[in-house]
């Protein structure tokens, strides 16, 4: 029998794959009362979509193709609800700098030879800087400081900070540089510079040959110029389908069923669950790298510490609904750079990529990296609501009272890849292979924070142990 710790997107796409691929008994382990994880939608009773964690998906690359391949297998696309690149919502990102809205450059190109407030040079700037800049031999480095040698301390702070923050709620001068542009620092240590490096990315990329994918609802988004999709009704339809077509073929599904500890022996692990212990042939663990690291820490000190020091933050999200169409702007959102000082990280302006009548929806992201600073410990709801209302009050002078809301605290809810963590991935896995551990890592801890990567990680994991044992 095969265990599949933890309920949440990747726990329950690992039961997925291993289930097509026709294995017989596998057992999925929850340690709360619901399945989905930290996706999850409120309806409300007048039909407003409250996201509580992620909204929308990224349709590109070897992951993007793969969600939507996992979409198709479902019966979903039907419920895809796609933004395409020309959509507002594509095209415009605001940030909040100085008590002011400026819009970030658009992919446009006549936009890199303007200044643009608070941008104090035109982009093109950054790129003469970068061919001037000396190259620094480095194993890894932050993204802050990586972009702030290379272009210019003006796009670090206004541009990638606040992307760092929209991406992984954390703080730019301690995330890797590979978890955004590894391929630009690649170039940098390659070539010297980053200008080069797409010029050379760009020939390479061209001699490639054309990509062939089997997966219609794939093509269809690279022929229309998806930039993000959706589901009508809220994300959480994904796991909600994914729960039911894994019942329907017989998965065995554990819910208030928090893992304790896990024992392995050779070829074997022994996993303890609300007092009782049971064996399995292989533990295929989604839990966040922090939680798996208690369950096995007794027994393998060295790779509980590694799995330990991951560190996560904590996000607070308010989504609020208010009568009439209040925003001034359409626009994917709003973005705050740390530099600002402010307990909001961010507001999306759900309304302009889903409209619903005469209404707007807002979600208000709050803390993450500097959580504990604004809002201590324990936070009641009504101080996140109220802290959300003020910032949406004075940002976008919307004054009305909201008509709905919902406050959700995500404890310890993205991980953060700081400089050194593909490192330490690498030394963990190392652990796993060289100690023979029937053990795979799957889930937002390890390979990429979005759910294409966690997707992604449980087809990956699943297919290398179907392999193994077929050899
Ligand atoms: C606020 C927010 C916004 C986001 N926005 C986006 C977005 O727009 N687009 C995007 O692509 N991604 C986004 N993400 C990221 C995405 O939501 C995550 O990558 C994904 O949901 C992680 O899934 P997971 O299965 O790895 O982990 P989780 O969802 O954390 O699932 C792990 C599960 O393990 C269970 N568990 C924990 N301990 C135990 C135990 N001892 N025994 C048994 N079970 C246990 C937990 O209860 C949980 O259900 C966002 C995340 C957050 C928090």
């Amino acid at each position: 029998m095969y265990v599949v710790l933890g309920g949440g997107i990747g726990g329950l796409s690992a039961v997925h794959y291993l289930k097509k691929s026709t294995w017989k008994h596998v057992k999925l382990i929850e340690a709360s009362n619901r399945l989905g994880g930290w996706i999850q939608t409120t309806r409300t009773p007048r039909g407003f979509i409250f996201e509580h964690g992620p909204r929308t998906v990224r349709p590109k690359g070897v992951a993007g193709e793969n969600t939507l391949a996992l979409i198709e297998d479902l019966g979903l696309v039907s419920r895809v609800v796609p933004i395409t690149h020309n959509h507002p919502a594509a095209q415009n990102r605001f940030i909040y700098v100085n008590k002011a809205l400026y819009a970030l450059p658009s992919s446009n190109i006549c936009s890199v030879f303007v200044t643009q407030p608070p941008f104090t040079k035109p982009l093109i700037s950054a790129l003469f800087h970068d061919l001037k800049a000396p190259k620094k031999l480095l194993k890894d480095d932050s993204v802050y400081d990586f972009v702030e040698r290379r272009l210019g301390k003006e796009i670090a702070e206004y541009a990638v900070c606040p992307l760092v923050c929209g991406i992984c709620a954390g703080d730019a001068k301690e995330i890797t540089v590979k978890f955004l542009m590894k391929s630009l620092f690649e170039a940098e240590q390659a070539h010297g510079s980053i200008v080069k490096g797409i010029l050379m990315n760009a020939i390479k990329r061209k001699s490639n040959s054309p990509f062939r994918t089997k997966c219609e609802l794939f093509k269809t988004a690279v022929k229309e110029k998806w930039n993000v999709w959706s589901l009508d009704g809220g994300l959480e339809l994904l796991p909600e389908t994914l729960t039911s077509s894994i019942k329907n073929q017989q998965a065995d599904v554990l819910l208030s069923s928090p893992c304790e500890e896990i024992v392995f022996q050779t070829g074997k692990a022994s996993l303890k669950v609300r007092g009782n212990v049971f064996e399995c042939d292989h533990v295929i663990s989604s839990l966040p790298a922090k939680q798996l690291a208690l369950l096995i820490a007794k027994q393998h000190p060295e790779l509980g510490e590694e799995l330990s020091s991951i560190p996560t933050v904590t996000v607070a999200v308010v989504n609020l609904q208010f009568e009439g169409r209040l925003l001034r702007q359409d626009a994917f959102g709003l973005l705050v750079p740390p530099s600002e000082d402010l307990p909001i990280l961010g507001i999306v302006f759900d309304t302009c990529c889903f409209p619903k009548g005469d209404n707007t929806v807002l979600t208000v992201m709050m803390g993450g990296r500097w959580f504990e600073k604004f809002f201590g410990e324990d936070p009641t709801p009504d101080t996140l609501l109220n802290i959300a209302v003020h910032h949406v009050r004075s940002i976008l002078h919307i004054s009305s009272a909201p008509e709905a809301h919902n406050v959700s605290l995500l404890n310890n809810c993205i991980p953060q890849y700081v400089v050194g963590h593909h490192e330490r991935i690498e030394r963990i896995k190392t652990y796993v292979n060289n100690h023979n551990l029937p053990l795979s890592l799957v889930g937002a801890s390890y390979d990429g924070v979005g759910i294409n990567d966690v997707i992604l990680s449980a087809r990956t994991a699943v297919e290398s142990l179907i392999k193994d044992i077929q050899t």
